[in-house]
């Protein structure tokens, strides 16, 4: 196990309690590493041998590295910035009891009962009127402000069988007592030395109050909230920093909104990628028939988060094709493609990791259920790229506090510094 990459990890997960504080820390680790920040609205002037990124809506990011030499292919990998959570809706505060209560509905399919009784707090953006502009801030208080009390099973008894949970009456937080609807505008404008009028726009989520951990006697588990998708997202971000790719254009990206269908212009089924690559091909003179060419001989991975089997409810899982915490990388299939890995794909990032000595495993869904689907086959509407959807296993997906094994980071990273840094295995026929 490499403690020091798990302790990069934990601190980028104990700092990125939203999609936005997530691409801001990438951002700082881009500068940092050198990268040349570009803007969409400017003209860009590229260079070869250069490392370049680019942001949208301050949630998405998308970085590059391009050879000195003419490129060969894109090896493209992505993951989302966003979990699910709870968003504060725009007139925030309920007046209740003698209690002020946050208004807020579902981002994505969090577990609902995992919110319940813990201390919380809110983070995200404010748009803020700066008189002559707007400015973006952002905002996380890392303080105790919130909780969600659960109710008593006994008075429930009288009710016979659980209700399902209703998100506009049972999971609404308490912020304080009194009989101040105001009182949450107050006090974030307070927070950011503002009025409350400035406050124009605002995109603001609970989140836990909880530190990522490794723990067990063998310290072999890592929980923290957000693993579903932050953890595929630093480690291939850190073997993408790590590469060294000869002749090919390494790309990172890390789309927003993949919780909510990623139909958003920061999402994956965006034309963001696209775009960039489109653009990318335009500075560096290559004509519109090398991006077609390059794009045939390209591969992305989707890396998201995988169910391993649970040991309370391994029933839930494939018979056979049930990954296991701490045995490798997980690649992910299934027939209606939802993750669209398929035989070739799966031949090459199974090849990649037997190349390196690196565990690969293999999931499907029970064929009876359903299950998520992801970026890949997303990003793969947008751009006719060759994809396999791979992951970490992790339990409780989706629930504010999830668990994965402390051993996965590592696999993850040096795969995708190889698939970064090396040609893909070469194909006998033209598939
Ligand atoms: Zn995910």
């Amino acid at each position: 196990m490499n403690s020091n990459l798990n302790d990069r990890l934990l601190h980028f997960l104990a700092q990125s309690p939203t999609a936005f504080h997530a691409a801001a820390n990438l951002r700082a680790e881009l500068d940092h590493a050198g990268f040349t920040e570009l803007h969409e609205d400017d003209a860009w002037a590229l260079q070869p041998g250069g490392r370049y990124y680019v942001g949208r809506n301050g949630s998405a990011l998308i970085s590059f590295i391009l050879p000195d030499s003419r490129p060969g292919s894109f090896h493209i990998i992505a993951a989302h910035s966003d979990s699910p959570s709870y968003k504060i809706k725009p007139g925030p505060a309920l007046v209740t009891e003698g209690f002020v209560r946050l208004n807020v509905e579902r981002y994505g399919g969090p577990v609902d009962s995992s919110w319940f009784d813990r201390p919380l707090s809110f983070a995200g953006r404010v748009l803020l009127d700066e008189g002559d502009h707007l400015r973006a801030q952002l905002v996380w208080p890392e303080e105790d402000l919130l909780i969600i009390p659960s109710l008593a099973p006994h008075l429930t008894r009288h009710e016979g069988a659980a209700k399902p949970l209703n998100v506009q009456t049972d999971l609404l937080p308490v912020l304080c007592g009194g009989g101040d609807a105001d009182a949450f505008w107050k006090q974030l404008a307070a927070r950011l030395g503002t009025a409350p009028e400035q406050i124009l726009g605002a995109d603001l989520y609970l989140c836990v109050r909880e530190s990522p951990r490794i723990w067990g006697p063998e310290k072999e588990f890592l929980s923290a909230a957000r693993l579903d998708d932050l953890e595929c997202v630093y480690c291939t971000f850190l073997g993408f920093l790590d590469a060294d790719p000869g002749n090919c254009i390494a790309v990172h990206c890390v789309f927003d909104n993949e919780e909510v269908g990623s139909r958003s212009r920061q999402g994956a089924d965006s034309g963001f990628l696209r775009d960039v690559l489109q653009r990318l091909c335009a500075s560096l003179r290559l004509p519109e028939e090398d991006y077609h060419r390059l794009i045939s001989r390209s591969f992305l991975v989707s890396a998201d988060n995988a169910h391993a089997v649970h040991p309370n409810f391994s029933q839930n899982s494939d018979p056979i094709n049930r990954p296991k915490l701490n045995q490798g990388i997980v690649l992910k299939h299934q027939g209606s493609l939802r993750y669209a890995t398929d035989a070739l794909s799966a031949a090459i990032l199974r090849k990649i990791c037997r190349d390196h000595q690196i565990p690969c495993q293999d999931y499907t869904n029970r064929s009876d259920i359903p299950g998520g689907s992801t970026l890949g086959s997303l990003s793969e509407s947008q751009i006719p790229l060759l994809t396999a959807d791979i992951g970490l296993g992790q339990l409780a997906m989706h629930s504010c506090f999830e668990t994965a094994g402390a051993r996965d980071p590592e696999y993850l990273v040096r795969f995708s510094e190889y698939y970064y840094s090396e040609p893909l295995p070469r194909m006998e026929a033209d598939l």
